[in-house]
């Protein structure tokens, strides 16, 4: 038994920053975690291989579809899937190995097994009780489930199968346009498989700005994807060969089918806090299943906190580091802050898709006075040398005050793109501010410079 300024229990984006954070303030921390490697779903099963996948794929890709196009000619490489399945492996243990080597850094102690809290102010694992003085809870989320749909991850798959499948599929059925769902059909798309998206509403992608998921859905056909929209999934069962999805289409009740290797069930996720105990301690829930706290990550219960997956927001990784950051903070005496109306989110598929402040669809119900600014990559030199001149950057501005709102990019490199107004949406910067930053060409960057000009008098390579 010991005892510490702050536990934390789990190791994923929120946990692990909110652990490093508190002991750089001075804190004696320690961090559980169940899984044996830190980093939780993000780095193990999540975030990073899925884009080792993703990179691996695209060059792939590059080298069937423009290789030649550039005189680089010869025998295409085969895919020898084992080692690619290593490689992302390796990627995975490069990173969740750097956790262990920041949290011995910052002397964080790892306690390992699962956590439960007894009492508040204590947190017992296996059979051990620690005192905390103040409980993190950031026990993340797991895959949700759909009713007729049991997934055994060999045939009907999580993301987490579908990141380690034991062979490639010739045909995937993904069931859910959302950003994990395109991505991991994405992956195998590229490696040859026939991939139809089931989604139950009638766009991809909801909740993103409605002209560019609409682009989005576009060149992803291109790529190959099969859409059906406006379809519940009414059951998927294993068959001899694979396994068959029965749908219904909404518009007119009509009963489908089809068959696939592999079925990918990526209908979003839930927040985990399964086995911690919280009914008993009385800390409130929210009929979702996530943690209820207040606007400094605290529950009812004194001493104990939640971040990232298991309470409400984005389920994104630097979402959850933000907040793990932000408690640790607050834990510590001072004043963490996280600005909710500026979390940027991205999708990394070719061209990658990102986004962060408000839709044309949000501005629009919320009566306010917008102006649009758009520039597509066509003009833009550094896009079409790499042929990724399809897509546009689009920003959205207050009319009067030409304060930027938002911003929603599809095309090359679009999730660092993000980040220049997302610093300029931070400083509170007009359009214009964005407009009248030099910007080194030729970068992909001038897109966005381009789409800031045409909020005002009009871009120049358009
Ligand atoms: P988690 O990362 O889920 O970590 C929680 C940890 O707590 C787990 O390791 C778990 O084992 C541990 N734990 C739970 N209960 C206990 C207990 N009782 N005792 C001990 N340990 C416990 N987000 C992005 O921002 N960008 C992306 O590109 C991206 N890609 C993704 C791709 C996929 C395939 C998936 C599934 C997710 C992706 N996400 C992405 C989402 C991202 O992974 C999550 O938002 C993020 O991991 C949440 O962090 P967290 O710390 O809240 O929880």
């Amino acid at each position: 038994m010991a005892d510490f300024d702050l536990i934390v229990i789990g190791a994923g984006p929120g946990g692990y920053v909110c652990a490093i954070r508190a002991a750089q303030l001075g804190l004696k921390v320690a961090c559980v975690e169940g899984r044996e490697t830190l980093g939780g779903t993000c780095l193990n099963v999540g975030c990073i291989p899925s884009k080792a996948l993703l990179n691996a794929t695209h060059q792939l890709h590059e080298v069937h579809e423009n290789f030649e196009k550039m005189g680089l000619m010869g025998a295409a490489p085969t895919v020898d899937w084992d080692k690619m399945q290593a490689y992302k492996q390796d990627v995975v243990n490069g990173n969740t190995k750097g956790i262990e080597f920041l949290f011995k850094k910052n002397k964080v102690t790892w306690l390992k097994g699962w956590a439960s809290i007894p009492a508040a102010g204590q947190v017992k694992v296996g059979d051990e009780i620690h005192n905390a003085k103040n409980i993190v809870v950031a026990s993340g989320s797991v895959p949700a489930s759909l009713p007729g749909v049991e997934v055994d991850e060999e045939v009907i798959v999580t993301s987490t199968g579908a990141l380690s499948l034991p062979k490639i599929p010739k045909s995937v059925v993904v069931i859910g346009a959302g950003v994990i769902g395109l991505e991991m059909g994405s992956v195998y798309a590229r490696l040859g498989a026939t991939v139809t998206v089931i989604e139950y509403l009638d766009a991809i992608t909801p909740g993103m700005d409605a002209e560019i998921a609409k682009s989005f859905q576009k060149l992803l056909t291109k790529q190959g994807f099969k859409f059906t929209l406006g379809a519940a999934v009414q059951k998927a069962e294993r068959t001899e060969t694979g396994a068959t999805v029965t749908y219904t289409l909404r518009k007119d009740d009509s009963e489908h089918s089809v068959d696939a290797d592999v079925v990918l069930v990526a209908t979003g996720r839930k927040a985990y806090t399964d086995g911690l105990g919280l009914d008993a301690l009385g800390v409130e829930l929210l009929p979702r299943g996530q943690v209820k706290t207040d606007a400094h990550w605290a529950t009812n219960v004194k001493g104990i906190y939640a971040i990232g997956d298991a309470v409400v927001g984005p389920m994104l990784a630097h979402k959850a580091e933000d907040e793990g950051m932000a408690v640790a903070e607050v834990i510590a005496g001072k004043h963490g802050h996280v600005n909710y109306d500026v979390i940027p989110g991205v999708i990394y598929t070719t061209p990658e898709v990102s986004s962060v402040g408000k839709t044309e669809e949000q501005l629009k119900e919320a009566g306010v006075d917008y102006k649009v600014g758009k520039f597509p990559f066509m003009g833009n030199a550094r896009a079409k040398a790499v042929f990724q001149a399809e897509g546009f950057v689009k920003i959205l501005a207050d009319k009067t005050t030409d304060r930027v709102l938002g911003c929603h990019i599809i095309g090359p490199g679009a999730g660092d793109l993000i980040h220049e107004i997302c610093v300029a949406m931070e400083f509170g910067a007009s359009a214009q501010d964005v407009a009248l930053t030099c910007h080194a060409h030729p970068t992909y960057s001038e897109a966005v410079r381009e789409a800031a000009l045409a909020c005002g008098d009009g871009a120049i390579h358009a």
